[in-house]
């Protein structure tokens, strides 16, 4: 498939990065996930506004406009041989000719290609997915979408290597998010979201279903979400761009959920999927 690497579309497969970028050297970038449906970029501009918080926060000039993001998504969107896709964006701080902490004055490298979209299966709808609760150790500025990921990728590798799917972190008692999600609970048949601070990142999809919750009477609080709370939660859904709304069934083992409904996906994340789907397909 076809990319784009500083100014230049070219195949993935020709692409090249120097090893000095800050990028490999330091995680020193930001980056973007963005869901294609019949090759229509969904929320691109929220994406593009949070790549621009991600890139203000790390000190980095955003090198394209939001009219040259918009051109460089087209094209890559039109050159992909699938309709549905998963497209990435990145910039890293550029190539120094020594590795050295301090900001370098040399142009940011800016990276973006498509690959095909991978949407949960029928059984993960149906049956719900399973996750494990692990320890945040992440650092402070976690609402900034930066490739240092190291953390999520541990966290996500040990939920896998437990059978499951996804972790849902934990910061002294508190629900902070998953290693590549939102997580919602509900509780006595109202949405709980914890508030956006600098321990989650601000997802567009979190925004998306609380604007849906807003849009459609149902009962939601943005509050802190305990330990507890989540551990007893009547439904837990994570939410992200690829994974839209979908039920955790299981959490370390156990089954989410009270009565006949326990271990299975709930009616009111049935309910938010629905009105999600609506709205991604109006
Ligand atoms: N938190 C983390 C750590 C993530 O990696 C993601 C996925 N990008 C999300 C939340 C969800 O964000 P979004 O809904 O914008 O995909």
């Amino acid at each position: 498939t076809t990319c784009y690497l500083n100014g230049q579309f070219l195949p993935l497969s020709a692409a090249r990065i120097s090893p000095l970028d800050r990028g490999f050297l330091f995680a020193d970038g930001a980056y973007e996930v963005i869901p294609v449906y019949s090759r229509y970029p969904f929320r691109c501009e929220e994406h593009l506004r949070r790549l621009q918080d991600s890139l203000d926060g790390i000190r980095l000039a955003n090198p394209l406009s939001i009219a040259q993001w918009q051109a460089v998504i087209a094209q890559i969107i039109e050159a992909a041989p699938f309709a549905d896709q998963s497209l990435y964006l990145q910039v890293t701080r550029g190539a120094d000719t020594k590795r050295d902490q301090p900001f370098p004055a040399v142009p940011p490298t800016v990276f973006a290609f498509t690959a095909a979209l991978t949407r949960p299966s029928d059984e993960m709808r149906r049956s719900g997915i399973a996750a494990i609760t692990l320890p945040d150790i992440r650092w402070g500025r976690c609402d900034l979408k930066t490739v240092a990921l190291l953390p999520n990728i541990l966290a996500r590798q040990q939920a896998v290597d437990a059978g499951c799917t996804e972790s849902i972190l934990i910061r002294e008692g508190f629900l902070t998010e998953g290693s590549a999600s939102n997580i919602f609970i509900v509780r006595k048949g109202i949405i709980l979201a914890p508030p956006k601070d600098h321990h989650m990142l601000p997802g567009t999809t979190y925004d998306l279903v609380l604007e849906l919750a807003a849009r459609h009477g149902a009962a939601h609080e943005v509050r802190p979400v305990t330990e507890a709370e989540l551990r007893d939660a009547d439904e837990v859904w994570m939410t992200s761009s690829t994974k839209e709304v979908l039920a955790v069934t299981t959490l370390d083992g156990q089954p989410v959920g009270h009565g006949a409904d326990a271990g299975r996906p709930g009616p009111v994340g049935r309910q938010m999927l629905a009105w999600y789907v609506d709205f991604r397909e109006q």
